[in-house]
């Protein structure tokens, strides 16, 4: 949620304003990121609002496995799993986290360089 009680990842999860949506099941929403940083770069985004990690409870559990799982089987169809790709979590202000509702980021299609 925003200052406004509004969030955007709520909005986009909800069909309430357009995004590239390419996946969708009862949990999960998958769309492309509106300012790619690699060729492919995707958002794997749970209808249920959870603000950061760092809100995540024991009942989540399961969720973050299936996003994770979704998160491969979008890979595999976008061609990058082959040459493989990166999952990234930011997870408050240091990490650069922008959205306040759960995102797991899809990066692939060009080597990426290390990050740690
Ligand atoms: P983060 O910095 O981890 O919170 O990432 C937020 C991501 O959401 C950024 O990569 C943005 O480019 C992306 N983003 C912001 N607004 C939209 C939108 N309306 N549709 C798709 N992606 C978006």
């Amino acid at each position: 949620m925003n200052s406004n009680n509004h969030c955007l990842f709520c909005d986009i999860t909800q069909r309430k304003i357009p995004s590239d949506i390419i996946y969708e099941d009862e949990f999960v929403v998958v769309f492309r990121d509106i300012a790619p940083k690699a060729p492919v770069h995707l958002l794997v985004v749970p209808k249920k609002h959870i603000e950061t990690i760092d809100h995540l409870n024991k009942i989540d559990q399961a969720l973050i496995g299936h996003m994770i799982l979704i998160a491969q089987k979008i890979a595999r169809n976008e061609n990058i799993s082959d040459n493989g790709y990166r999952l990234v979590f930011n997870v408050k202000k240091h990490a650069g986290q922008m959205v306040d509702h759960i995102h797991l980021h899809i990066l692939g299609g060009k080597p990426l360089g290390t990050m740690v």
